[in-house]
């Protein structure tokens, strides 16, 4: 298993911090660390500057002037592509999925929208259930009728090559724990667009570190995540050359946090924000990681991970909370 076998542009803050949560785990009764993957840097930073890491790289190698992405209006995945873009010299074209038709101004300009602008991306809309892996495709089209050479990363960075960069991401993390001598007995993170944990899984199995995961979904329910996420980790150890290390039974997924749908915070959600936010001085976001936090929360209440210690892989987005400002302000003066 030789990650430096496939090209990559070594852009990200790595290794990330792994740092314990005295306050958190002192309020739920568990021990509770933090892999700190909202601090990879690009434009406010995000699990997805590790995929970009060997996306950006292919691009590069195929000779791409231009990437295309799709993500929801606040994606922290299209930042992060336009961010990652901008540092590469390569133009950057986003389609943006309306998935809550929230029409509050904050969501539909500030936050991620606002940085991608910043980072002279262009973007076009659309409506919310568009197919748009296929509307992508047909843009892409656009563009090389044009004469761009044009290079299509998917939804969430999330295919074989992107899911390399959480490859890597295990290595990193069990590696940091052996260097100090601490038994991670689980790890929690948000699972959406299947990359992240694929990926996780996938570096988790090949170096047997018997090392439980949960993903918390955000979006689908519990059998299509576990299902996205186990198909994406048979390719992607098809690509390591360990086909078939990874078994259905070690995707793990839980979307009794979803609430009313992507992108739509729920009372728990709001919750974990400000209990990360208050105990610990770090803010998670409303559409992944407090959903994440969510469930953590909720699962050491009910003695879940009694007695482990469970490690919380923060994935950024913190940069959505400024579309979400009416719903982190509801009940203030
Ligand atoms: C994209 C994203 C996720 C989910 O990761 P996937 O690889 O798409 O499953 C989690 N948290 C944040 C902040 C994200 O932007």
């Amino acid at each position: 298993m030789h990650l430096s076998r496939f090209p990559r542009v070594f852009l990200a803050h790595l290794p990330t911090p792994l740092e314990k949560l005295d306050r958190l785990s002192h309020e739920l009764g568990v021990e509770i660390w933090i892999k700190r993957d909202d601090c990879t840097g690009l434009s406010t930073g995000g699990n997805k500057t590790r995929k970009l890491e060997f996306l950006m790289a292919e691009a590069q190698a195929e000779g791409a002037d231009l990437v295309i992405t799709q993500g929801a209006t606040q994606s922290n995945h299209a930042r992060q592509t336009a961010a990652f873009a901008a540092k590469l010299g390569m133009g950057c074209h986003l389609l943006l999925e309306d998935r809550t038709g929230s029409n509050k101004a904050n969501y539909r300009q500030n936050g991620n929208v606002l940085l991608d602008h910043l980072h002279g991306a262009t973007t076009e809309t659309r409506p919310g259930g568009a197919d748009m892996a296929a509307e992508m495709e047909a843009v892409a089209a656009q563009f090389r009728a044009a004469g761009r050479k044009v290079y299509v990363i998917p939804g969430g960075g999330s295919n074989a090559t992107g899911a390399l960069g959480y490859v890597n991401c295990a290595f990193e993390l069990v590696s940091q724990a052996n260097d100090r001598g601490l038994v991670i007995d689980q790890i929690v993170t948000a699972t959406g667009s299947a990359g992240t944990q694929a990926g996780l899984i996938t570096g988790l199995k090949a170096i047997n570190a018997r090392i439980p995961l949960l993903g918390i979904g955000v979006r689908a329910p519990r059998e299509k995540q576990e299902e996205n996420v186990f198909a994406l980790a048979q390719k992607t150890a098809e690509k390591l050359g360990c086909a078939g290390v990874v078994a259905r039974e070690d995707v793990l997924a839980n979307s009794d946090y979803v609430g009313a749908g992507y992108g739509i915070p729920r009372e728990d959600t709001l919750e974990a924000i400000r209990m990360f936010a208050e105990l610990e001085g770090i803010l998670l976001d409303p559409v992944y990681s407090a959903k994440g936090a969510a469930g953590l929360i909720d699962l050491c209440r009910k003695g879940q991970f009694k007695g482990q210690r469970v490690v919380f892989l923060h994935t950024g987005g913190s940069a959505a909370l400024f579309g979400y400002d009416d719903v982190l302000l509801a009940g203030r003066a």
